[in-house]
């Protein structure tokens, strides 16, 4: 398969096709197309793990990558190599050109309090960038429930990744309808392990200035950005989608 060569048209063809397919049928699928020029990224966030879990069982071999900008929390640098040996995989952690000691040097001390886009742009969609570089296919955990931004995710997007090199990008959403209360069940189901921040009220855990704990009836993303009209880091938003006319 060729991404140059996809059309929209066929985007929208999939979408009517995997409407109401379970995530099984949909990483099937994936893994019969582009077998391991598709890799599974993941923050650790429940439903990555869900998804994880999910391939793994069926032995679709997907790589998997995450980004580490070098401000995670503890916790989770300790959660990769939990769920390193629960899956029997390597995570590969895409990290940033500069540490943050030399990103203070050249850009300002920390960054994130004055211009978080750059410092997300630098530390993670750089990073990224690079990496879907060798793919086809980036497959993520994002689910529709999330927030608004994240409201209408289609399960197959296809995005403009290089257009001097007329290359572009598939971006699969198995888990786009999966609710919270089914992420979490499936974890418990499973013994997966998880990020011990979720029981302190973390529901989106991403770097440690940029985390705060969620209250009651806010959204799952509410606790990123927190004073800033931020709302995604960028690594969602960066590229084009293609739509079909
Ligand atoms: Fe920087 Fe915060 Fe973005 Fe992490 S989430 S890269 S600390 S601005």
């Amino acid at each position: 398969m060729k991404m140059k060569t996809l059309e929209p048209e066929q985007i929208a063809q999939w979408n009517r096709t995997f409407q109401d397919a379970p995530t099984e049928a949909i990483l099937d699928w994936a893994w019969g197309q582009f077998g391991r020029r598709a890799a599974i990224g993941t923050s650790f966030q429940g439903a990555g793990l869900v998804m994880t879990h999910i391939a793994r069982s069926r032995g679709l071999d997907f790589p998997v990558f995450t980004v580490d900008t070098g401000l995670l929390f503890p916790e989770t640098l300790a959660l990769k190599k939990r769920l390193e040996e629960f899956f029997g995989l390597e995570i590969e952690a895409l990290t940033p050109e500069l540490t943050v000691e030399q990103q203070a040097e050249r850009h300002g001390a920390e960054l994130w309090k004055s211009q978080p886009d750059d410092c997300c742009w630098m530390r993670k969609v750089v990073p990224l960038q690079k990496k879907l570089e060798t793919l086809d296919v980036w497959i993520t955990g994002l689910r529709r429930e999330q927030s608004d931004t994240r409201s209408d995710i289609e399960i197959v997007e296809l995005y403009e990744f290089d257009p001097v090199l007329n290359r572009d990008i598939v971006k699969l959403n198995p888990m786009a309808r999966w609710k919270r209360e089914e992420i979490w069940n499936y974890l418990g189901r499973h013994g997966i392990p998880y990020n011990p921040l979720h029981d302190r009220g973390y529901h989106s855990i991403g770097c440690w200035p940029c985390t705060r704990a969620v209250g009651e009836g806010e959204d799952e993303r509410a606790g990123r950005w927190t004073g800033f009209r931020k709302t995604e880091c960028g690594i969602h938003t960066f590229l084009e989608k293609k739509k079909a006319s």
